[in-house]
């Protein structure tokens, strides 16, 4: 195949996009890369001032590059969000990733021009005959708007293409919750925000948006223990911050973090053995339930330890799902520093609310009754994360096959290898499954479909690629039971070595990567174990 004719491209910039870029390049393949924004480095170039990596940077980085000894030491285990840039944007210099991105153009809408929707419908193989540029008589039609951000707005270009890759990330788009009739914030008399709206700020306008304001958080995740942290910096006890939440999430002290490294007990083999995988055998399945007691004992001592090293008790912030359950469904974070202090000198009150959040004139009002004075309100409630694919997918089709169009109830997106979907030719995502540390699994997932476009990776039947998916959709299911509901969508920390190992088979090379028995069962998985595939 001359790969220099095949015309390939990438939406977004952020990390699963410079991978896939880096090893598209790698097989010798020309990507042209759509990013809307100025710069390489997606959610990180639009984070608070506070914001740091959760993941050490030993797990969060490409397994072929590493951190700069200055923020990868002790002290920077945790980088901050602008080394994360400087990092993303040295790793695009290198590879001549950086010279493949056209800032400022957004997609507005990809059309596949070809097979019809009928014809599609009855392949028995991906995209025709199971090449990834299918016969050379289909294309993805991209229109992208140039010039995006800028004041005076730039033209409208249409651009063929011979294959697609979306990077768009889960972040782009806020969700905002749904308030009683005429109690929205349209009965607010103060600014209200989401918390992607404060972020994408410059720091310091942000900074002078809090300053002396009375201000109210709702929510209880990373960026809004992050944002309420931030308000009680700026303003002490004087302007105390108020954090509006209807159940709290496992967030651990950066210190105990640092000295219990969780990442390393979920990457292990060892651990993976404790939970029920996508398409397992009947002996691991067996295994799988035969240690759940095991498993029981391990998360209770964890809550015990927890407990008695963060005090969440007294505060009322431990959370309804077992420690288990919060790591599985990734409902934990890492507690932004001091927090529990600034409770106690009253820069933070903490107020959980059961039933409706309301707006009135001089703030919210909880459950029907109590009100919490603000003048600035930030929704820190989360992402619409299938959205940024299906805005880019113009065909309903599609777009409804990958995203279905009902109320998002599928716990996994139904991508084969959670990259290509089994109906949808010549195209692949990359990035969509998140796991504890989300870099190296896009790494590999960049990998695998650099692979797939150089035919090295051969993919089965469709029919075969949707058992596949089945098996992953079914353990979805299994694992938003046994988290209680508080399952993140293909969420695949809990098996990321396996999914791994799914890949390095299609590849063509080993899974196991440890150099003897007992450290392929005992050392944890991380990047570098990878290195090695190009
Ligand atoms: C505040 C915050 C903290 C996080 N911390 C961690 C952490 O500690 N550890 C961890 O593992 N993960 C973390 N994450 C998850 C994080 O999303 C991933 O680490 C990673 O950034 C995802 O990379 P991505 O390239 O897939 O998506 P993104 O980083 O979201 O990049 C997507 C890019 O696509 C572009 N784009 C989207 N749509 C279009 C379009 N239509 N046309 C053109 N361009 C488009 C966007 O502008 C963006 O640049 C964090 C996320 C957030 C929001």
């Amino acid at each position: 195949m001359d790969t220099m004719k095949k015309r390939v491209a990438i939406v977004g910039a952020g990390p699963s996009g410079l991978a896939a870029c880096k090893h598209a390049l790698a097989k010798g393949f020309r990507p042209v890369v759509f990013e809307s924004g100025k710069a390489v480095g997606g959610v990180w170039n639009r984070t608070l001032a506070s914001t740091r990596l959760q993941t050490p940077a030993s797990a969060y980085r490409f397994s072929d590059f590493p951190w700069p000894a200055s923020a990868a030491s002790a002290e920077g285990l945790f980088p901050r969000h602008d080394e994360v840039v400087e990092y993303l944007s040295a790793y695009a210099r290198r590879f001549g990733v950086l010279e493949r991105v056209r800032f400022g153009c957004k997609v507005l809408g990809a059309s596949y021009v070809g097979a019809t929707e009928q014809e599609v419908a009855a392949w028995e193989r991906w995209s025709g005959n199971g090449e990834a540029f299918g016969d050379g008589t289909g294309e993805w039609h991209l229109t992208v708007r140039h010039g995006d951000g800028e004041p005076e707005g730039g033209g409208t270009q249409t651009y063929r293409f011979d294959f697609l890759i979306l990077c768009v990330g889960r972040y782009g788009v806020a969700k905002l919750p749904r308030f009683p009739d005429g109690r929205g914030p349209e009965a607010f008399r103060g600014r209200v925000l989401h918390s992607m709206e404060y972020s994408a700020m410059a720091h310091a306008d942000a900074a002078e948006l809090v300053r002396g304001k009375l201000v109210a958080v709702v929510g209880a995740g990373k960026s809004a223990m992050d944002i309420v942290a931030q308000c009680a910096e700026a303003n002490g006890s004087r302007y105390p911050c108020t954090m509006v939440y209807r159940s709290a999430h496992w967030m651990v002290d950066p210190k105990v973090a640092r000295r219990v490294k969780f990442f390393t007990f979920t990457s292990a083999r060892w651990t993976e053995l404790m939970v029920h995988k996508p398409g397992e055998g009947f002996l691991l399945s067996l295994l799988a339930t035969t240690l759940t007691p095991l498993r029981w004992l391990i998360s209770k001592l964890a809550e015990v330890y927890y407990k008695r090293s963060i005090p969440m008790q007294k505060h009322g912030m431990v959370p309804d799902c077992s420690f288990s359950q919060g790591s599985l469904g990734w409902r934990l974070g890492i507690l932004p520093e001091g927090f529990y202090d600034r409770v106690d000198d009253g820069s933070v009150e903490l107020r959980r609310c059961r039933g409706t959040i309301a707006f009135c004139a001089d703030g919210l009002v909880l459950d029907g009754g109590a009100v919490v004075g603000a003048d600035v309100v930030i929704l820190s409630t989360g992402f619409h994360i299938d959205q940024p694919l299906r805005d880019v997918l113009a065909s309903p089709w599609f777009g409804d096959m990958i995203v279905a169009a009902d109320d998002g109830s599928a716990a996994v997106l139904p991508l084969y290898r959670h990259c290509v979907h089994p109906r949808v030719p010549q195209m692949a995502v990359v990035g969509y499954a998140e796991s504890g540390s989300s870099i190296y699994p896009y790494e590999m997932m960049a990998k695998w479909v650099a692979h797939l476009l150089d035919g090295a990776v051969r993919l089965p039947a469709v029919r075969d690629m949707e058992r596949g998916v089945a098996e992953w959709a079914r353990w979805g299911r299994w694992a938003r039971r046994a988290c209680g509901g508080f399952f993140l969508k293909s969420c695949i920390a809990s098996v990321t070595t396996w999914y791994h190992d799914q890949l390095c088979r299609d590849m063509g090379h080993r899974p196991r990567r440890k150099a003897g028995l007992l450290a392929e069962c005992l050392q944890p998985y991380g990047p570098t174990d990878y290195a090695g595939i190009q």
